[in-house]
């Protein structure tokens, strides 16, 4: 029996075997909540020209250095300038132009004065406070330099991009579509929620869980449950998916039992790999490129916490890098532990927690117990409290890193 492998390299093994989806270009709405498949570099700058940010004058800062309440300076109105005009203006030394929000600054002209230290004149306007140079000039590249990456690779479309890109004008941007993948789950002994159950039956969680999983990052998700244990018919049911698969992810199937039907179906074929990885839950592990398009297929383990952890741990980096999402490896965050907790020497521990924030910082407590087959413990928790190979206890009060579960970070 060869030795497990540690989760870094299997993740490692993972990611050098899976390459990034073509993109294509989409409308900015869109592409909302999709990675950027490459960076977004400005073509022009923002503001693109001199403007004012006030409805008010442009004038010359020094016509205006002597201005007060008590002695107001006169100067002609020139000329209006609304948002939109594009015509060209030069501002003469002792002259205003009216100018509204948004609207050119014209040449010449080195501050607005707002409309409230003025008295509003159409024809003449007294003003009533001196200006700096510069004062309510929003000055053309203050914001974006032409040439400035504004989003790099791999960003995810919110609202605010969308925003800038659009201020940019830019109406369309690569991504990679959402992948598609196929959640398949094994066993004899599973029955679907909402029927019956027969005497050693269960209800198939983990075709629903993953799916859910899947489709919580993104993916279009198929779920495929297989209630058999027969390679044969695991394997056609494998075919008749791989049409529609960017990505497949199976559970169950995997360990050393007498009937894993998983292992047993895909173990001769080529760049199939099954094995353990050093990590608890989770050790029986499979992974390997499936099909004539060569489609990633992941052979996680059965025990629902185990698949959960397995999908979180290695599908969630990889289906990153299908899409191009940076960064790849989900973050890890610090909480306070609050109590003390037990780990396996040589493996990386996984355990359920409950995060809650509080105005002393982060807080994590184990739920649930470390038993893979703890469903409920798995409701009841929103982090993975990550404890490394070279862990075997931590006490109450120490910081530890944490996985957050609820949110796609
Ligand atoms: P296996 O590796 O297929 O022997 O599965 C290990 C354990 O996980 C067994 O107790 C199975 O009954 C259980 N199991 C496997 N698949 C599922 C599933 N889809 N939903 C819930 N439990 C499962
Ligand atoms: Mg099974």
């Amino acid at each position: 029996m060869a030795e497990p492998v540690s989760v870094d390299d299997h993740l490692g093994r993972i990611l050098d075997h899976v390459r990034p989806l073509p993109s294509y270009a989409h409308s900015i709405l869109d592409a909302i909540g999709r990675p950027t498949a490459s960076k977004v570099v400005a073509r022009r700058a923002l503001p693109a020209f001199d403007n004012s940010s006030m409805d008010g004058y442009a004038v010359r800062a020094d016509d205006v250095a002597a201005a007060s309440a008590g002695t107001p300076v006169t100067l002609p109105v020139v000329a209006d300038i609304h948002a939109g005009d594009g015509a060209a203006r030069m501002l003469k030394p002792g002259t205003a132009m009216r100018i509204m929000t948004g609207a050119p600054v014209p040449s010449g002209a080195d501050a607005v004065v707002p409309v409230e230290a003025t008295d509003a004149g159409a024809v003449k306007v007294q003003i009533t406070a001196p200006a700096r140079v510069g004062a309510f000039i929003r000055r053309a590249g203050e914001d974006v330099q032409p040439g400035e990456t504004v989003l790099p690779a791999g960003t995810v479309l919110g609202p605010r991009h969308v925003g800038l890109l659009a201020g940019l004008g830019i109406d369309r941007i690569d991504i990679v579509p959402r992948p598609r993948v196929v959640v398949m789950s094994t066993g004899a002994e599973l029955v679907e929620p909402g029927r019956q159950l027969g005497p050693g039956a269960i209800h198939d969680s983990n075709s629903f869980l993953l799916t859910a999983a899947a489709r919580a990052t993104g993916a279009i998700a198929y779920r495929v449950p297989v209630d058999d244990d027969d390679p044969q018919r695991f394997l056609d049911a494998l075919d008749g998916q791989l049409g529609r698969a960017d990505l497949v992810v199976t559970t169950g199937g995997v360990s050393k039992g007498t009937r894993d039907v998983v292992k047993e179906a895909l173990r001769t074929k080529p760049d199939m790999w099954f094995g353990e990885v050093a990590m608890q839950p989770g050790k029986p592990q499979g992974f390997g490129l499936i099909g004539e398009d060569r489609i990633p297929l992941f052979a996680l383990p059965g025990n629902p916490v185990s698949s959960y952890v397995s999908f979180e741990v290695f599908v969630a980096p990889a289906l990153r890098r299908l899409v191009g999402r940076t960064p790849e490896l989900r973050p890890l965050f610090r909480a306070e532990l609050g109590e003390d907790v037990r780990s396996l020497p040589g493996k990386r521990q996984f355990l359920r927690g409950d995060v809650t924030l509080g105005p002393g910082g982060a807080k994590v407590v184990p739920v649930g117990g470390p038993g893979s087959h703890l469903l409920g413990g798995l409701g009841a928790a929103n982090a993975l409290i990550v404890l490394d190979e070279s862990v075997a206890s931590v006490e109450a009060g120490t910081s530890v890193p944490v996985m957050l579960l609820d949110r796609d970070y």
